[in-house]
């Protein structure tokens, strides 16, 4: 009998991987192993309902008990994996010893980037759900927060501490928010959001340490040497993929376990998803994805290569978040486009931006207009053309560009 298909990460990837396996027809041995205490779970909903208390902890586990002995799927919690012998084909646990595998996939995501000195009571990352336990425990206390970095997760965080009455200033080295993921507008659009509602922002501040009393934050000192005072630090300066597993056992690595689009690693027999990966395009370059498109697909794109299937993950990428009432999906990217247009009313936060690179639509960011998103991931997957023209125009319906051409008689 051949040993089990060996899942490393009980998170998105790694549960859409072991579903997507059943699904292609794996009918052997099926492990799941999550070092974290709980079966998987959504995390994005951590820095949105569940902080904002309209979600519990139950309301995230992505499949009960019966749902995942249904399809045979051997989910073991609280399991650590140590060390992977790829000569061997055995995957070391930090508990219990080792196991076989028969292929091996790598879904260990990422962690949150630790900031140097913040080892304070009272400041906090923001990754798993027990970071969010506490994180909303430590918050009815708190009046004074303060998040670091005005990224997605700092952001979303910070929109949940002022609808919950908080005073919060938000301090960002870069000049602008989300500056790695969104154009200039989106950046511009999100400060007058945030301003709005309330929040400082410090947008061009480094942070230089904290003040504390008695081991707990009273306040961060920034780089100009003023001091903003805070019960409460969330640090939320990107991730770090969980790599080391995969780079001690000799597979390649690159700000990622390096992936093809069908999830094949440089060792044969070892497949890798999610958060943890950096995938090679065909242009050669890398693209290091956090969403959970990317982990859903893929996860399903390793399934299908581990049954000999070829179905690689090719989709335009896209992604959310919600500050507020507000509503981004991008689809695509912004990045190196030349020209762009506005559909819709920026003043009210409901609008898309279309982004051009020449002649070709490249990315969309879409606020409060899911149907602009929905059309825009077939308009990209499709390679369908659409010009600025037409984009601008909301007397131009985009689903017109999906109707099947007529012919005249
Ligand atoms: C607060 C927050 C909000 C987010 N919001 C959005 C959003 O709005 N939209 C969006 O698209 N994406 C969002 N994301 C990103 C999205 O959640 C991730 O891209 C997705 O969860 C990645 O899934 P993954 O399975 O690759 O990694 P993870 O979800 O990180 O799961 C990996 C698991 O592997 C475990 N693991 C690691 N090493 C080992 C080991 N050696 N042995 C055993 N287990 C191990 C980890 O503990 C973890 O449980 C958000 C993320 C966070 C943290």
């Amino acid at each position: 009998m051949n040993p089990p298909i060996v899942i490393v990460g009980a998170g998105q990837a790694g549960l859409q991987a072991a579903e997507a396996l059943r699904a292609e027809g794996w009918q052997g041995d099926l492990i799941l192993l999550g070092e974290e205490p709980h079966a998987p779970y959504h995390r994005p909903p951590l820095s949105k309902t569940y902080l904002m208390g309209e979600s519990s902890a139950e309301q995230l586990t992505m499949r009960g008990p019966d749902a995942l002995a249904r399809k045979a799927i051997d989910v073991r919690t609280g399991c650590r994996v140590e060390r992977i012998d790829c000569a061997e084909k055995i995957v070391h646990l930090e508990k219990d010893g080792r196991l076989a595998y028969h292929r091996l996939v790598l879904a260990t995501g990422a962690r949150a980037r630790p900031l140097a000195g913040a080892g304070l009571q009272g400041v906090f990352m923001l990754r798993t759900l027990d970071d969010c336990a506490h994180i909303a425990k430590a918050m009815q206390q708190a009046g004074e927060i303060v998040v670091i970095g005005g990224g997605f997760i700092g952001l979303e965080f910070a929109a949940v501490a002022r609808k919950k009455g908080k005073s919060v200033t938000v301090i960002e080295a870069a000049d602008r928010l989300m500056a790695r993921a969104v154009a200039d507008s989106i950046s511009e659009i999100y400060a007058r959001l945030h301003i709005q509602r309330g929040v400082a922002l410090r947008l061009g501040s480094t942070v230089a340490g904290f003040t504390e009393s008695g081991g707990r934050v009273t306040g961060v000192v920034l780089g100009d040497g003023s001091t903003v005072h805070a019960d409460l630090v969330i640090v939320g300066i990107g991730v770090i993929p969980n790599q080391e597993l995969a780079a001690a056992a000799g597979i390649a690595c690159e700000s990622g376990v390096i992936v093809d689009a069908n999830g094949r690693t440089s060792d044969p027999f070892v497949f890798a998803c999610g958060d943890c990966t950096a995938m090679r395009l065909a242009n050669g370059s890398l693209r290091r994805l956090e969403s959970v498109q990317n982990a859903i697909e893929q996860a399903k794109a390793c399934a299908a290569t581990i049954m000999d299937k070829d179905r690689p993950f090719i989709a335009a990428p896209w992604f959310w978040s919600d500050q507020y009432d507000v509503k981004l999906q991008m689809v695509g990217t912004s990045s190196g486009h030349d020209a762009s247009v506005i559909r819709g009313d920026i003043s009210t936060f409901k609008c898309s931006i279309f982004y051009f690179r020449g002649p070709k639509l490249i990315g969309i960011d879409s606020l409060n207009r899911p149907q602009d998103h929905m059309a825009g991931r077939r308009l990209l997957d499709q390679g369908l053309g659409l010009t600025p023209q037409q984009a601008a125009d909301e007397s131009f319906a985009l689903n017109r560009l999906f109707q099947p051409e007529t012919t005249a008689t």
